[in-house]
């Protein structure tokens, strides 16, 4: 795995691997790697003949009192995974370099950004949008891999590719979850042991919504009522729980075929998404 912290020198390397025919597959992180990213990777290994990834904690996408500084940062460790996933290129620039002084121009994720997390997290797809696009422009990929964990920035970034007219493959790959059900996540780690016990209901609950719909139950309201109890009486705050259209992420107040459920729950300062999508849902009649 070669490493490359350059965006001009990323940019004439994969200039060449471009020249030779070859595809390249782009996995965009933050580091803290788990089995979550590796599936990404793996995916990425096995469409594409190059790979390439990036660790880079986007200072444009966190709030200020969010946590940006104190973001996990295992770097070495990061690196033998990628490496024993057999990625080609890391990319890992530098914060400073990436926008260096004077950078002032910026790409809006529009009113899907405002929504949801985005109303927790004001400005914050905007800066996901702004490094995704810097990201892809410096990479320019045949196919970009992202997670379904992190659904509403699915949303926004497949809305950003075609709005912009990026010639490149969205390819959304499903959540990876521990045993219990809790979706992994890098922040997942500043749990404690007792806030990580109680994580699980968030999983559980949308499990608990899925399986109702799926055994014919059509009542959303009653169900994100008795969701919303259980969920108000384990973790410390309740963001939101919605059933919202897949795309539009549009509020759901009567069964659909086709359902997303999204949630954010806050345990201490440790803010949890977790989302699942109904496809099989069979109305009762
Ligand atoms: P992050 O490093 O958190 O910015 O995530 C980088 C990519 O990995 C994003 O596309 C995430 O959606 C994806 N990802 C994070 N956690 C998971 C997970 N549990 N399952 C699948 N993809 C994930």
């Amino acid at each position: 795995m070669k490493e490359i912290s350059k965006t001009e020198s990323l940019q004439k390397t994969l200039r060449a691997v471009r020249r030779q025919g070859r595809s390249i597959g782009f996995v965009p992180t933050m580091g803290a790697l788990h089995e979550g990213h590796a599936s990404l990777i793996r995916r990425a290994r096995r469409d594409n003949d190059c790979v390439v990834a990036s660790i880079f904690v986007n200072p444009l996408q966190f709030g200020p009192h969010e946590d940006f500084n104190k973001y996990p940062r295992p770097f070495r460790q990061d690196k033998d995974l990628l490496r024993s996933l057999k990625t080609d290129y890391l990319f890992s620039p530098d914060a400073g370099a990436f926008y260096p002084e004077g950078f002032v121009s910026t790409v809006s994720a529009g009113p899907l950004g405002t929504i949801f997390c985005g109303k927790f997290r004001p400005g914050h797809f905007d800066g996901v949008a702004t490094v995704v696009t810097k990201l892809l422009l410096a990479v320019m990929p045949d196919r970009v891999y992202f997670g379904a964990k992190d659904y509403q920035q699915t949303v926004v970034i497949e809305r950003l590719l075609r709005d912009l007219n990026f010639a490149v493959k969205f390819v959304r790959m499903p959540t990876v979850r521990d045993a219990d059900g809790l979706a992994m996540s890098s922040r997942n780690r500043y749990l404690s042991s007792e806030e990580r016990a109680r994580a699980v209901v968030l999983s559980q609950t949308l499990f608990w919504f899925r399986d109702q719909i799926s055994s014919g139950v059509t009542d959303l309201k009653s169900l994100r009522r008795q969701a919303l109890h259980r969920l108000k009486k384990t973790f410390d705050q309740v963001d939101y729980f919605d059933a919202v259209h897949p795309e539009s992420l549009r509020v759901l107040h009567q069964a659909q075929p086709v359902m997303t459920l999204l949630a954010a729950c806050r345990l201490g300062k440790t803010r949890l998404i977790d989302n699942v999508t109904i496809t099989r849902f069979q109305k009762n009649t």
